[in-house]
């Protein structure tokens, strides 16, 4: 099983939890960043767990726009270690924290446009943080601006219109532990394809039901295919198999 969509910057002791979590059977996990110091941090850890960890470098939208300097030092560091990062993320637009930021949402599109030709410059695959209505925003400048670039949106919230726009496009989605016990996830899981699904934990972020404060870590995605097996009616075995090829072909095929 792999994680596509984790903030390994963001644990303590992370070179031992990476150990226990092989030995569990976690192949690999997609590791995104938040900005800059996260990038360079991604990319150390990179380099410790070369064959565990594919590296995605990016701003994360609802900590606000970076200082230009910060973002022209990113695009160097990406030019540089090209050969060692799998994609761009994770990026997006803001809209938990959106009020608060002093930029407009206009602002966060046009910088968001601008990760998206880095990812494109480079054949890079894009981490996508797009919720609630800016799902559908981000859905558009991803057509109109980068149309051949392949995306993922990670934990997804959006009307089912949109979602099935964007899986139509080709998109994949990812599900979180939030599947097991959360309504809304359940009724979204059913609207992807097979071929388009991922499974993540965008750890270490908590969850509740019956993750109720356990740390969350790559460990709960065998409880994500549990569930998905039975609501699909597939051998567990079958479908792990499916979204390991799926999150390979999506993150693994460009280092
Ligand atoms: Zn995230």
């Amino acid at each position: 099983m792999i994680d596509a969509h984790i903030h390994l910057d963001q644990y303590e002791n992370i070179e031992m939890k990476i150990n226990s979590w092989q030995k569990a059977g976690i192949k690999k996990v997609i590791a995104v960043s938040y900005d800059l110091a996260s990038s360079y941090k991604t990319l150390e850890l990179k380099e410790k767990f070369p064959d565990f960890i594919l590296a995605g470098a990016g701003f994360h939208p609802e900590k606000g726009l970076p200082k230009e300097s910060d973002f022209q030092e990113w695009q160097r560091l990406i030019r540089q270690e090209r050969n060692n990062i799998a994609c761009i993320g994770e990026i997006g637009l803001p809209h938990y924290e959106l009020e608060k930021l002093p930029h407009s949402l206009e602002s966060h599109m046009d910088f968001f446009k601008r990760c998206l030709h880095t990812a494109e410059e480079h054949s890079l695959p894009a981490a996508l943080h797009a919720v609630y209505d800016k799902a559908a925003i981000v859905y558009e400048i991803l057509q109109q601006e980068t149309p051949d670039i392949a995306a993922h949106f990670h934990w997804l919230k959006a009307q089912m219109e949109v979602v099935r726009q964007i899986t139509a496009a080709g998109y994949y989605v990812s599900l979180t532990p939030e599947v097991c016990y959360r309504e809304r996830d359940q009724v979204l899981a059913t609207f992807i394809p097979m071929e388009q699904l991922l499974m993540e934990t965008d750890g270490p972020w908590p969850f509740k039901g019956p993750f109720e404060g356990k740390e969350t870590t790559p460990l709960f995605l065998p409880d994500i295919a549990a569930f998905l097996a039975k609501e699909r009616k597939m051998n567990i075995h079958t479908l792990k198999e499916q979204i390991l090829h799926n999150t390979m072909r999506l993150y693994g095929s460009n280092i």
